[in-house]
């Protein structure tokens, strides 16, 4: 097992002896070493977790930092994603909480906790590359943020037109 991984295990023996006891888990992580083969990736996945031993069992809190290349949703340019995914689980020896996850014996492996956040992270929606993203033509294909191209982009409906005149000839058929 790789040293970045190994970092990941944690051994529950020490921490359950003693609760109040806290372990820093701070490491990065190559994509590949966690199982995770999206090409989106870049760098490292920057783990900050600290694993607290309570009487209720092993809390682990802090963040995974991830960082993706994405485009925007509206003009398609690259746009560089960070986020630091908060995590905050509770492990039991004896699962009695609902939101607990049940803890191995003799370790707790926190790769799956990371991936998961990892996964999640890379779900996000599409951004926009800024919030007045002026985004692409329908006409023509121009990027509006670069250029103005002068098409006329109103969006006509007929529909609508029809129901525009029937509005008007309603009260006339009231009569
Ligand atoms: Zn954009
Ligand atoms: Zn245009």
């Amino acid at each position: 097992m790789q040293a970045a991984l190994r970092a990941l295990r944690l051994n529950t023996v020490e921490l359950l002896r003693q609760p109040g006891l806290r372990r820093d888990v701070d490491v990065a992580l190559a994509p590949a070493d966690l199982d995770v083969t999206d090409e989106r990736l870049v760098g490292d996945v920057v783990v900050a977790l600290a694993a607290e031993s309570t009487v209720d069992g092993i809390v682990v809190s802090g963040t995974v930092g991830v960082r993706w290349g994405d485009e925007c949703r509206r003009c398609l340019a690259a746009v560089e994603r960070r986020q630091a995914m908060e995590v905050n689980e509770l492990y039991q020896d004896e699962v009695v909480d609902d939101d607990a996850f049940e803890l191995g014996r003799d370790a707790l492996d926190l790769s799956s906790t990371v991936r998961d956040a990892v996964v999640l992270a890379l779900a996000d929606p599409p951004p926009l590359c800024r919030d007045d993203c002026a985004g692409i033509c329908p006409v023509c294909g121009a990027d509006r943020n670069l250029a103005t191209c002068g098409c006329d982009t109103v969006v006509r409906d007929d529909r609508w037109a029809a129901l525009e005149q029937l509005d008007l000839e309603a009260p006339d058929d009231l009569n």
